[in-house]
């Protein structure tokens, strides 16, 4: 089911502002998404009715805030198809895959052994890797796609016999490539090695059955799939989970401690340190209920028919440098020639009340390979429209103009 404008205006009220006298149009998806009004009224429920810590109270208060927080998860877990035990909740993918790297570093997995990841990675799922290398001592082998475009044979050129893990986004975040995720897993079981995906962009546009596709971890923002800022999740497979040593420690995640000794809680819980984010926990759940509502095909069907109608439109221009290959998704982003991309997004916001995103988009080894140090980011979700391109080419029109 797809919305008519005056249910989407309805259902998310940003949609309804102006800049100056522009209705928004709203295309920075990719960094987050816009948050429908049942996601909002289910955070506010929670604080209003329900506020309590969870798993720790006798009280009434504290037993329905850990129905909602359990309930929470089970409907997550449903979502992308694991166990319940499975569904870690994170602040978000950076802080899912900061908690992979510690934990699986820390762990003799992949000790003195390679881990295959890519340049074209977000910050996220490199940084940690590069980082933490050292401390852990394991070797991080980097995948570095000419002009920046993932190829899969390339990129298994580069398995080793010491190759135990590897970790790829599913969606780039800078040029919308679709990663074939499902070949690399293939791939890696057969030579016994584990996979983890980054589904920060993927899992919005293309949701994840992770028993079907067979992937080891996955991570993903609450954020960027219509929930609240500040949840995320990490899955695991249980069995492999139940190995992995725990990343934060402190309340919530034990069993039983002694001077001497700690023995973890199960899990989930054993990942889980502290008062967790609740309301952001039940704002997730909204936004899947809201998701589900809409069907994943249909935001599949609608994301293919505005990219293709963009990157049509885009590159009819001969004034725009276009970084996206053939198999993206859901993401334009561009350059106008000699003009600087931080002057593009202001007057698009200005002139044409257009919400773009410009800079280095947490990507730079990715950038350097496009040989620019920053670009411009249209992002599209099932509430955007052609019309709405339409109007971000006239924006483009008037400023090659306006800088001529
Ligand atoms: N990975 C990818 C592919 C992303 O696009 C992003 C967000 N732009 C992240 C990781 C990080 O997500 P978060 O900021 O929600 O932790």
């Amino acid at each position: 089911m797809m919305l008519s404008k005056k249910d989407l205006i309805e259902n998310f009220p940003i949609l309804n502002r102006s800049i100056e006298d522009k209705k928004i149009i709203y295309f920075d998806n990719a960094a987050t998404t816009l948050t429908p009004i049942n996601v909002t009224n289910a955070i506010k429920d929670f604080y209003d009715y329900h506020n309590a810590n969870v798993h720790r109270g006798a009280h009434l208060l504290s037993n329905e805030a850990t129905e909602m927080y359990e309930n929470a998860r089970k409907s997550i877990a449903k979502f992308i198809n694991a166990k319940t035990q499975e569904v870690i909740f994170t602040r978000g993918t950076t802080e899912s895959i900061n908690l992979f790297v510690y934990s699986i570093g820390k762990s003799d997995w992949i000790k003195g052994k390679d881990v295959l990841i890519t340049t074209i990675e977000h910050h996220s799922n490199f940084v940690p890797w590069q980082q933490l290398a050292k401390t852990f001592d394991f070797n991080v082998i980097y995948y570095n796609p000419e002009n920046g475009i993932f190829n899969l044979d390339e990129f298994i050129s580069n398995i080793t016999e010491d190759t135990k893990l590897i970790s790829i986004t599913g969606m780039s975040n800078v040029t919308g490539q679709v990663i074939p995720i499902r070949e690399i897993i293939n791939y890696a079981h057969e030579k016994d090695i584990l996979v983890h995906v980054d589904g920060a962009q993927f899992v919005p546009h293309f949701g994840i059955d992770v028993k079907e596709i067979d992937v080891d971890f996955l991570s993903f923002s609450g954020h960027k799939m219509l929930g609240p800022m500040g949840i995320g999740v990490f899955y695991g497979k249980k069995k492999l989970l139940k190995k992995l040593p725990p990343f934060h420690y402190g309340g919530e995640m034990i069993n039983w401690v002694s001077i001497e000794n700690t023995d973890f809680a199960e899990l989930p819980e054993k990942f889980q340190a502290g008062t967790p984010n609740v309301g952001g926990a039940v704002g997730l759940k909204a936004a899947i209920d809201y998701i589900n509502e809409i069907g994943m095909e249909n935001i599949k069907e609608h994301s293919k028919i505005l990219t293709d109608y963009a990157m049509k439109r885009i590159k009819a221009l001969d004034f725009i440098t276009l970084y996206n290959p053939e198999d993206s998704s859901s993401i334009i982003t561009f350059n106008v020639d000699n003009v600087h991309p931080h002057d593009v997004a202001q007057i698009l916001s200005d002139k044409f009340g257009i919400a773009v995103r410009s800079g280095h988009l947490c990507a730079q080894p990715l950038l350097t390979q496009l040989g620019t140090k920053s670009v411009c980011r249209a992002s599209f979700y099932f509430y955007n429209t052609e019309e709405e391109v339409d109007k971000l080419i006239e924006g483009l029109k008037f400023i090659k103009e306006w800088f001529k």
